[in-house]
């Protein structure tokens, strides 16, 4: 079977990029909510949001975590949902190995602080895009939810996103036609492409895909090369990034 996407006859999508004023913001967290096993949802509200912009679902904000012995830890964490209007703000913290985030998130309480810098910019995808291919792992998730969620109708998306139990499945609203695959692979392997590739080699691309990966780096680096060389993902039609390190803190690679 071939199994590589039609070339699209379409122009290459265009990334427009804006830039946000950078900002550092104090927030104060109304509501903690566990939506799954792995998945840690904070609601922060603040006057400082008032002109808190964030045009693109893989945004990033960097949250501060204070650090007793010097500078504070610097995390990227996406800016789920936001409501300028009601100064409200949503952070969802994928729960793993904790490093300083995870462990300040898990601890966190209704009252308690954190200041927040950015997103210092928004990278807008424009173009004739008729389908998103949304590929990734828990850190991703927000991202993709918001993606899927912003994503309007008359145009379709696929999300196929790595989990460590069917309990971490979350449920999606859309104007779009959304059809999801749900991947479960032990958190462990989180720096493994193959269950990945595995659901994707049953997947058919359509003309006009874009396609988004954001996962631990080296599964990103080989999510990357899968669509491209197998499955012939034009330059321009995908974006790939590494959001995370096995072993490494605070690593963010951006890989196209
Ligand atoms: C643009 C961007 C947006 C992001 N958005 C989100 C988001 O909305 N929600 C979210 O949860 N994460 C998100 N991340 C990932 C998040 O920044 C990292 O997971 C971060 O390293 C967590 O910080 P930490 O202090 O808990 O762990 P660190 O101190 O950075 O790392 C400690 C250990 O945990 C491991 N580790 C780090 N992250 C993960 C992970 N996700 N799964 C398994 N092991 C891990 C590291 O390899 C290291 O060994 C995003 C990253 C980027 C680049």
């Amino acid at each position: 079977m071939d199994i590589k996407t039609p070339p699209s006859s379409q122009a290459i999508p265009t990334i427009e990029r804006v830039r946000h004023e950078l900002k550092r913001r104090a927030l104060t967290i109304t509501e903690t909510e566990r939506l799954s096993p792995g998945m840690l949802r904070l609601h922060l509200t603040g006057e400082d949001l008032a002109d808190f912009s964030s045009l693109a679902p893989d945004d990033h904000i960097k949250i501060f975590i204070p650090n007793p012995n010097g500078d504070p830890f610097m995390r990227d964490y996406t800016p789920r949902r936001f409501d300028t209007a009601a100064r409200s703000l949503v952070i969802d913290f994928a729960v793993h190995e904790a490093g300083p985030a995870t462990l300040w998130a898990l601890a966190a309480k209704v009252g308690d602080t954190l200041t927040i810098g950015g997103p210092r910019g928004s990278a807008v995808v424009k173009g004739a895009i008729a389908h998103w291919l949304l590929i990734g792992d828990e850190a991703a998730l927000p991202a993709v939810g918001r993606r899927i969620e912003e994503t309007g109708p008359g145009v379709s998306v696929t999300s196929v996103i790595a989990v460590d139990s069917s309990a971490d499945r979350q449920v999606f609203e859309s104007a779009s036609e959304h059809s999801e695959i749900w991947v479960q692979r032990p958190l462990s392997s989180g720096d493994s492409p193959k269950a990945l590739i595995a659901a994707l080699e049953k997947i058919e691309l359509q003309p006009q895909t874009f396609v988004w990966i954001a996962a631990e780096a080296r599964v990103a680096k080989a999510l990357r090369a899968y669509v491209t060389e197998k499955r012939g993902v034009q330059p321009g039609w995908f974006k790939a990034s590494g959001y995370w390190q096995k072993g490494e803190e605070g690593a963010h690679i951006s890989i196209d």
